[in-house]
């Protein structure tokens, strides 16, 4: 540990803060360069809808959320488990509110006030925080500034106003990247690494929407009515071809000029990205009552009164009429008048979607620098004394706090990695 003086984080959002706090404990002289002129944009803005930080289930149940990554995230998590994070919160003056499916927030649901505190701490630490300073490639081979030796340089330029545009290079014994994925980039990730990743031979995948709406192309009539219009209690899967259903998702949708928007549409993202990529039509399951079995379903439907229109026999049957203009949209405005076959519709109406909502709105991204590049401390392969942590790495989560959770883990595991590093060298 006395090795490591010290380090760079790039990236000032909650993977690249978390790694600095660690690291400044560890007695490393940090500083974290940021390309914005105010650090954590994105953690700011993902408090604007109520800043879920982690969720109280099980912490098996927990880590299965991460599907096919979990053994990538499992052992950043177990370390800093989300009762660390809840712990956490409460230590920076925001005790940990649980929301309903165990969703945890900080007791004033929002992420400014927690920021505050978090970054005065940072600053008591003495970890000093360059804003309006980009990264623009790694420092070897920038013969404009003396590269001191025995350290691994970068190179940025400041941004902003009047900023010179010279490029300058900042030597330390360890780097860590922080720089997110690519979702929202007005209020800071914006991707921009990927290409100067990529050829400097860092493996990297494209980056992806994940958990964002799908676009579908409603008829004018469904816009006419219903654009903007809730639709209450529904469940959604995404079917693949050869393969069972994935999980139901329960909850509310909206309907948009553009799609399908909502928490159970989001959490088909990784399945909708599937089917794309093995050429299928994109395809959403809507089960428009879920409360009730095929069965229960069709004894309602069987109870038509005599000369009733279709409309008013689904309104009997307890459909809205947002719910039934999904049945025609799905339908092509032919719906059939035969219970068992109308009952089945219910229950699995087909919307296909002909995309996923674009990167610059989606809640993240999937995709990145892949598991493989990286070692179990989140170090770079091809670069020793380089890390990366946070959603610049190529995972998928869903919401409901899993997001974050592994982004902090995942900050604090690779901080450790920094120290380990420089102590086993
Ligand atoms: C609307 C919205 C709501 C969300 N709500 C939740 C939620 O409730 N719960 C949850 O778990 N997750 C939520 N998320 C996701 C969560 O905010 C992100 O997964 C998380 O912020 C990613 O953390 P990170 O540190 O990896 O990257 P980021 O938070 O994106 O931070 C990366 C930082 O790097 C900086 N940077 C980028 N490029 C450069 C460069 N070249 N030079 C210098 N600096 C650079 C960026 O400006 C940024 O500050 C939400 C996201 C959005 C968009």
């Amino acid at each position: 540990l006395a090795d490591l003086r010290t380090a760079g984080v790039i990236g000032a959002g909650p993977a690249g803060l978390i790694a600095a706090e660690v690291l400044s404990a560890a007695g490393v002289a940090v500083t974290v360069f940021e390309h914005r002129r105010s650090p954590a944009n994105k953690f700011v803005l993902a408090g604007r809808g109520g800043l879920n930080i982690t969720n109280s289930e099980p912490l098996d149940q927990f880590l299965d959320r991460y599907g096919p990554d979990r053994s990538f995230v499992e052992p950043a998590i177990r370390a800093w488990p989300p009762d660390r994070v809840q712990a956490w919160i409460a230590d920076l003056g925001e005790p940990a509110f649980v929301g309903s499916s165990g969703r945890v927030f900080p007791a004033s649901m929002r992420a400014v006030p927690l920021l505050r505190a978090w970054l005065a701490r940072l600053a008591a630490a003495g970890v000093s925080l360059e804003t309006s300073t980009r990264w623009v490639g790694f420092g070897e081979g920038d013969n404009r500034s003396p590269v001191a030796t025995g350290g691994i340089a970068q190179s940025f330029v400041s941004v902003g106003e009047g900023a010179s545009e010279a490029r300058r290079t900042e030597v330390r014994d360890v780097w860590l990247f922080a720089l997110g994925g690519a979702s929202w980039p007005r209020v800071g990730a914006d991707g921009s690494w990927f290409t100067t990743f990529e050829e400097a031979g860092i493996e990297v995948v494209p980056i992806e929407p994940s958990n964002c709406g799908a676009c579908v192309q409603w008829t004018p009539l469904m816009l006419e009515r219903f654009e903007g219009a809730p639709i209450k209690n529904v469940a959604v899967s995404a079917r693949h071809r050869g393969s069972p259903n994935r999980g139901w998702v329960r909850g509310d949708l909206i309907i948009t000029r553009e799609g399908l928007e909502g928490g159970p549409v989001y959490a088909q993202s990784r399945s909708l990205r599937q089917q794309a990529r093995a050429g299928d039509e994109g395809q959403l399951l809507l089960d428009l009552q879920p409360d009730l079995t095929v069965d229960a379903v069709q004894e309602r439907l069987r109870q038509r009164r005599s000369g009733a229109t279709v409309t008013s026999w689904l309104r009997g049957a307890g459909l809205s009429p947002v719910k039934i203009a999904l049945l025609r949209e799905a339908t092509d405005n032919k719906l059939s008048n035969d219970a068992g076959a109308m009952a089945s519709l219910i229950k699995s109406c087909e919307i296909s979607v002909t995309s996923l909502a674009p990167v610059d709105r989606a809640i993240s991204t999937a995709g990145g620098v892949t598991q493989s590049a990286v070692d179990e401390r989140f170090m770079l392969r091809r670069r020793p004394g380089v890390f990366v942590a946070g959603e610049m790495l190529d995972w998928d989560a869903p919401t409901g706090g899993y997001l974050l959770q592994a982004c902090l883990s995942m900050g604090v595991a690779a901080a450790t990695g920094m120290t380990d590093f420089v102590a086993t060298r």
